[in-house]
């Protein structure tokens, strides 16, 4: 999955999280930590990438196939996180990043290590054909948007839109909106 449909799955996640689960109006601060958690996980992309000698990009990233990619990896971060912070941060925490982790291991040639460290082996819901090493970067958006992923990426469009849509209406309605 890209950016995009990161972002918009954890921001309508925050939005259903603080409806059914805290019974509270989702706020703008709400938005911008989902947004944040959701694309957490990706942050070990260029750590990875460099720790392996491939930073520069010269071949694909294989981030999926570190253990910052994986549930424990979080479900420990989550128990390190809760003497500091507030219940809810933790249930937002812990969901919105497992969130993520789910969202890697559909229609993907490679998914995640769910299993980890019981075994390395990958997991992916609707696994698709595995791409060629050369295709990454840029080349890798063009591939997902234009190329054999096109259903995909419709439902990840969608994702972003909804995404887009809770933002508007979070914005719009908050107490003191300038709009
Ligand atoms: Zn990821």
């Amino acid at each position: 999955m890209t950016p995009i449909g990161h972002i918009g799955a954890g921001v309508v996640g925050a939005l259903l999280l603080d409806t059914f689960v805290f019974h509270r109006p989702p706020t703008t601060e709400t938005l911008s930590l989902a947004v944040g958690f959701s694309l957490l996980p990706d942050l070990d992309a260029p750590v990875v990438a460099a720790l392996r000698g491939n930073w520069p990009l010269r071949r694909r990233n294989d981030h999926h196939t570190s253990f910052s990619h994986t549930p424990l990896f979080y479900l420990v971060m989550a128990l390190m996180l809760a003497p500091f912070v507030t219940p809810r941060g933790v249930v937002f925490f812990l969901s919105l990043t497992l969130l993520h982790l789910a969202l890697d291991s559909w229609a993907t040639d490679d998914g995640i290590m769910w299993l980890w460290p019981h075994t390395d082996t990958q997991y992916a819901l609707l696994p698709v054909p595995l791409r060629d090493e050369k295709v990454y970067g840029w080349r890798y958006y063009r591939y997902y948007y234009f190329q054999v992923r096109q259903r995909a990426a419709w439902a990840e469009m969608g994702l972003a839109a909804m995404g887009l849509g809770v933002i508007l209406i979070v914005v719009l309605l908050s107490p003191g909106s300038f709009w």
